[in-house]
């Protein structure tokens, strides 16, 4: 959740006009919200721990609903998906308020509030969306900020924008802390997501971001039973190495064995971690560390990726069969030189993922910045 250290500077504080889904009355006028596994009970005028949604008149609201702190066009690789249309850009649109409180987030600002918001409709937002689709936009991405507390905002956004273009994408970067009733719903309209796997270890999750593993655990199985049965959703998974608290042997050992378990072509960023909000007091991840889960992750995994090391061997797409580059990366630019049809022009093996063309390219700058 937010900390909210800056609550008094937080920017939503009435419960606005969007009545909120998933949730449950309770005695006293109090209500419990079950759309994430914090399962907070709501008294009347008080937020849950996301602080955006919040109960009036005994009925919880998504007080955030449409209520924007970021927005910008990325390329895609930034969320990161690396198999999900490479070398495309994605709408990118981040609010306030998070269900988990991660001493280490990378975006706090923004998660507590200190960017502020502007009310973004959902027919603005898909109509924006569209507008840059020529500029190879594949559509919007709901990211920054933990997408979950906008469940609302997500689906009738969704709506629109396939309403308007069938084509178009719908991708969340999320923590992955979502009950397992919505998820269900979010997958009928979310093409993609990045799950965020942050420990391997129960009592972390609960000492540094205030969660549990195993609901995290859950989202990654269901999201791969879903993605089986209904196409959707496709996704990748993150897990950021930080210094001193996660990055032992064994640790990456239980990760992949966890996610080999479920499917090897499941792609894996490791990423290396920066010194940052709470936990500014530690290094940054040594790139010995990254490398050597690196080697622990592609012992059983197809597709593994080192992501904030610019410039190195685990930024590249590899075909698992002959070996063969199939994607080149330098940072966030992509050349799709060994792919066709969505298979290795070398050897042809299938390579998991969404790929439509072949030798795209992209410099991997930012296309513009909205908001
Ligand atoms: S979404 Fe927010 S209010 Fe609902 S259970 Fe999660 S943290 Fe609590």
């Amino acid at each position: 959740m937010s900390l909210g250290l800056f609550r008094d500077r937080f920017p939503i504080k009435d419960a606005g006009r969007f009545e909120a889904k998933y949730w449950l009355p309770r005695d006293g006028g109090k209500v419990k919200c079950i759309l994430c596994p914090q399962g907070c009970e709501i008294g009347e005028g008080e937020a849950g721990k996301c602080l955006v949604r919040i109960n009036e008149g005994g009925k919880l609201w998504a007080a955030s609903y449409g209520k924007v702190a970021a927005v910008n066009i990325d390329p895609i690789e930034k969320k990161p998906l690396f198999h999900f249309y490479p070398g495309h850009y994605i709408l990118s649109v981040g609010g306030v308020g998070c269900n988990l409180s991660c001493k280490f987030c990378q975006n706090w600002e923004l998660v507590e509030g200190l960017a502020g918001v502007k009310f973004l409709p959902p027919q603005e937002l898909a109509e924006l969306a569209v507008k840059f689709k020529s500029q190879k936009n594949i559509g919007v991405a709901f990211t920054y900020n933990e997408p979950t507390i906008w469940f609302e905002y997500i689906v009738d956004t969704a709506r629109i924008l396939k309403e308007i273009d069938l084509n178009m994408k719908v991708v969340m970067v999320t923590n992955g802390y979502i009950s397992a009733k919505p998820l269900e719903e979010l997958s009928d309209y979310v093409d993609a997501m990045n799950i965020d796997l942050k420990f391997a270890k129960e009592e972390l999750y609960k000492q540094i971001s205030d969660a549990y593993l195993k609901p995290v655990l859950s989202t990654i199985k269901r999201a791969w039973e879903l993605y089986k049965s209904k196409g959707r959703p496709f996704f990748e998974l993150t897990y950021l190495i930080i210094t001193g608290v996660n990055d032992t042997k064994e640790e990456f050992e239980k990760l992949t064995d966890f996610v080999a378990e479920i499917d090897s072509n499941i792609p894996l960023h490791i990423s290396r971690f920066f010194p940052h909000f709470l936990m500014s007091d530690r290094d940054p991840t040594p790139e010995k560390v990254l490398f050597q889960a690196y080697e622990i992750a592609k012992k059983k995994l197809k597709f593994v990726y080192i992501g904030n090391i610019w410039g190195n061997k685990g930024e590249h797409t590899y075909c698992p069969s002959c070996g063969e580059i199939v994607i080149s990366r330098f940072g966030f630019s992509t050349r799709l030189i060994g792919i066709k049809d969505g298979m290795c022009k070398k050897c042809g093996e299938k390579i998991f993922g969404v790929f439509i063309e072949e030798n795209v390219e992209s410099n991997g700058k930012i296309l513009k910045v909205i908001f």
